[in-house]
């Protein structure tokens, strides 16, 4: 096996990587804020989360992953305001979609799931922890924040200057630039607006709700011990969020809190942050209502380095969905030969290490695609030539049952059998003879649809299907 190597952001080098005791690795991944469904942006960073621990377990290790659910915040309770809810009410089903959205795209199962407010009591424990140490004060509204000036490595994340640390002044909301570090809330008190949604709890300095940062470090040091592995996220949580987990967990403990940060770039649609849809698809369920694969969305995310901008174009997926269907035809292929040649091994083996190395080189996931398309490619010809060799086939399976079990790309039978693509043809087709007024072609289509299960609806952006 190869050496396991991974970019440690906090000290912006590829370092080798393994869990403190040998055995697990012990990460936390700030999950999503759940009062929308997650873009693909956000699936962007979760996949790249499920692709290292995966890529762990490969290494030989447990994974111990926590992944919290952000259901107390600034955005939930305006939203919760604004249509007479309480927050539960605002974040249950967004709690759901989040977890099927996951489950489409294959994203493994973390270990826990922690949410926000079922952790009101470890957040109060912590900022009592911060105010007894010193490193905590009540400011004059009743709210409790941190004072950055008193923990010396305030900045160590993200490489801030002392002379930008503005101690003193303060910052109210959660997310805020770099240019104000300032003391943030660690618990902020009650509003009528707080009181109203159901986000207000009591507190030794009363009525009041946590601030953004404070759940994750009291949820990770739970679940995970005061010093653990790994911490994950996209690139946007470096500052403030990461930087002011560290001030408050390590100046709370007197010890390091996570060994290694780990930051996923950003997804871009055509240059810019990842707008609302591109094409028919802003989310997963646009995706799924497209008859596009989850295999699909992992084939494009994987098709660029962790640490790299990545653009979802018009055609994105549909390129991924061609190369996920030839991945899936190859597994049905290889399901069903019955013997290979010695150089279908040979290439088993060999597209097996290059497939560890890229992985192990800091998560290099086009690399080891790459990989496994060319062992596709040499495989196809193998097998083209026949042979009788079941050791080799043997051999060759376990290759891809490696590979893909890390990657995942085979796509479920329907889609791979191309009936995405069929439907999209018969609605082009129907449309087609719309316009023409040819109104017997047009039913003609939707028949051929409805045939199949096939139901369609006509919208103000193009007309929209799913199976019935
Ligand atoms: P949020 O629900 O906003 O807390 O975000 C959940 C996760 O998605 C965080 O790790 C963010 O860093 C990440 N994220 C947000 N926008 C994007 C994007 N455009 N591309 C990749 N990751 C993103
Ligand atoms: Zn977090």
């Amino acid at each position: 096996m190869p050496e396991f190597r991974l970019y440690n952001t906090l000290t912006r080098r590829v370092e080798p990587f393994a869990p403190a005791d040998g055995h697990t690795v012990r990460m936390y991944t700030c999950g999503p804020t759940v009062y929308n469904p997650a873009h693909l942006g956000n699936f962007r960073t979760f996949l790249f989360e499920d692709l290292l621990r995966r890529t762990f377990r490969l290494a030989g290790w447990g994974v111990e992953q926590v992944m919290n659910l952000t259901d107390v915040d600034d955005k939930i309770i305006r939203k919760a305001q604004a249509t007479g809810q309480q927050i539960l009410q605002v974040t249950e089903p967004f709690t759901a979609l989040f977890h099927q959205d996951r489950r489409y795209l294959r994203i493994e199962d973390a270990e826990r799931y922690p949410k926000a407010t079922e952790h009101i009591p470890e957040m109060i424990a912590l900022v009592e922890r911060l105010v007894a140490n010193g490193v905590a004060y009540v400011a004059d509204d009743g709210s409790i924040y941190f004072a950055i000036d008193k923990f010396a490595d305030y900045g160590k994340l993200s490489q801030l200057d002392k002379r930008e640390v503005r101690s003193g002044a303060r910052v109210a909301q959660d997310d805020y630039a770099k240019e104000n570090a300032q003391d943030f809330a660690l618990w902020k008190a009650a509003k009528p607006e707080d009181e109203a949604t159901g986000a207000a709890w009591d507190s030794p300095w009363g009525r009041g709700r946590p601030g953004w940062h404070l759940e994750c470090s009291a949820m990770a040091m739970k679940y995970l011990g005061e010093t653990f592995d790994l911490h994950a996220g996209g690139i946007d949580l470096i500052f403030p969020h990461h930087e002011d987990e560290i001030a408050q967990s390590e100046a709370a403990t007197g010890v390091q809190f996570a060994r290694c940060w780990c930051h996923g770039e950003f997804l871009l649609t055509d240059g810019a942050k990842m707008a609302k849809r591109v094409g028919n698809v802003s989310n997963v369920v646009g995706m799924r209502e497209a008859g596009i694969s989850g295999t699909a969305y992992r084939h494009f995310v994987f098709s660029a380095h962790y640490r790299k901008q990545l653009n979802l174009g018009e055609d994105s997926l549909e390129q991924s969905r061609a190369a996920v269907n030839r991945v899936g035809a190859f597994a049905r292929r290889l399901a069903q030969a019955t013997g290979g040649t010695e150089a279908l091994a040979a290439a088993a083996t060999s597209a097996e290490r290059a497939f560890l190395d890229a992985l192990f080189d800091d998560l290099n996931a086009p690399e080891a695609m790459a990989a496994l398309f060319t062992f596709i490619t040499d495989a196809n010809r193998e097998l083209d030539a026949g042979g009788a060799d079941t050791a080799a086939l043997a051999r060759a399976r376990a290759a891809f049952r490696l590979m893909d079990g890390v990657l995942d790309l085979v796509p479920e039978q329907e889609v791979e059998d191309g009936l995405a693509a069929w439907v999209e043809e018969r609605i082009a087709a129907r449309r087609a003879a719309r316009e023409r007024r040819d109104w017997a072609a047009a039913d003609a289509a939707r028949d051929e649809l409805t045939a199949r299960g096939i139901l369609i609806e006509d919208g103000p952006d193009g007309t929209r299907w799913r199976k019935g």
